[in-house]
């Protein structure tokens, strides 16, 4: 249920400016204005910055954000490039399907807008990957647009702030506070605001522990005046994760390289490289001599360990298996190939697997 408390907002103008106002001075004193997105704040550096930042943390970002840059330092070079380097850039930042989606974007801005990046709201919200919050953090930051934005963090400040109860995967939650952050949004300085927002929702109105007593909006925050922080925003409904299991097979030839495959491109860890993977039960040796057509001299299963994704665990158990001399015919192609420790960094990798064969090299 959603309960704004609307009835209580004597004069929604004036609390909502007081609102942004409050949040624009706390903002030029304590807000972050050496974020390497910020200068300068062009559309393509915003966009990366924001695409990174949908589900990973400014720390972990930040060097990733570099690296990317330095090597596609714009939206046209970004398009040209392969997927494979654009993976590869982006290995062990997790989600790839926003890898995947940014470099469709980059190409399809080269075929759809004649290279240039959108500056309409629609236009940018038809590019893949991007929402409706990250369509105006865009534009809000990098040409001071008035949109308002409802990240993870802006909606925590709002929901405390307000008192919305419910949780946010509800749509008359999520509704209600879409009209609160469009409320708020100011008609200045909105590059500004967006940034403040985030960074207040990051650095003060945190998920545990959030510091109200250095709060700029504690005296209007509803939570924190009905001593309701620590309820708010309502957690997502407990769900048990399916569990999945699988058996990696890590094949070692003679010269001690392991075999990885490349994931079809999309699912986890889509166009990504991997091990060959069978269900559990499969006999290894079978599989080898029937699929590759190799001969196995040992097989030793490695102690598993669970990897959980946004909805299932997956339980891995890596086995090592030792393949005969005769198996030195096996061919490379585009889908397929030997890694040893000169090579192996030219494949994009999840965290697990770059885990498993720093392990086994
Ligand atoms: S007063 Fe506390 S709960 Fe309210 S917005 Fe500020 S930090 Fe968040």
């Amino acid at each position: 249920m959603v309960t704004s408390n609307s009835a209580a907002e004597t004069d929604a103008a004036v609390v909502d400016q007081t609102f942004a106002n409050q949040v624009l001075d706390w903002f030029d004193q304590h807000g972050r204005h050496d974020l390497p997105w910020q200068q300068p704040r062009s559309l393509y550096r915003v966009w990366l910055a924001e695409v990174m930042l949908q589900q990973t943390q400014v720390a972990t970002v930040i060097p990733y954000y570099q690296n990317f840059l330095e090597k596609f330092p714009d939206h046209t070079r970004l398009a040209r490039a392969s997927l494979d380097e654009v993976l590869n850039l982006w290995a062990g930042l997790g989600y790839y399907s926003r890898a995947r989606n940014l470099h469709k974007a980059a190409v399809q801005i080269q075929q759809q807008h004649n290279g240039r990046f959108p500056e309409q709201f629609d236009e940018v919200l038809s590019l893949p990957g991007i929402g409706r919050s990250t369509a105006g953090a865009i534009l809000a930051q990098a040409l001071g647009q008035r949109h308002a934005i409802l990240d993870g963090n802006v909606r925590r400040v709002l929901s405390r702030y307000f008192e919305i109860d419910g949780w946010v995967g509800k749509k008359p939650v999520e509704n209600a506070l879409w009209e609160k952050a469009e409320a708020c949004t100011p008609d200045t300085r909105c590059a500004d605001y967006t940034q403040a927002m985030m960074d207040l929702g990051a650095t003060v109105c945190r998920r545990s522990a959030p510091d109200c007593p250095q709060c700029p909006l504690r005296q209007g925050c509803r939570a924190h005046r009905n001593q309701r922080v620590g309820e708010l925003p309502t957690p997502r409904p407990k769900k048990t994760l399916p569990v999945k299991t699988v058996r990696m097979l890590l094949l070692v030839n003679p010269e001690g390289e392991l075999l990885l495959e490349k994931r079809p491109p999309t699912g986890i860890w889509g166009g990504l490289w991997s091990f060959p993977e069978l269900v559990l039960e499969s006999d290894v040796a079978q599989t080898c001599e029937k699929r590759w057509g190799y001969q196995v001299e040992a097989i030793e299963d490695q102690p598993g360990f669970r990897h959980t994704f946004s909805h299932y665990h997956l339980d891995i158990t890596p086995c090592r298996v030792q393949l005969l001399p005769t198996t030195t015919a096996i061919h490379e192609h585009s889908e397929q190939r030997w890694c040893n420790l000169d090579n192996y960094r030219q494949c994009a990798l999840a965290t697990p697997i770059a885990d498993i064969l720093q392990r086994n090299l």
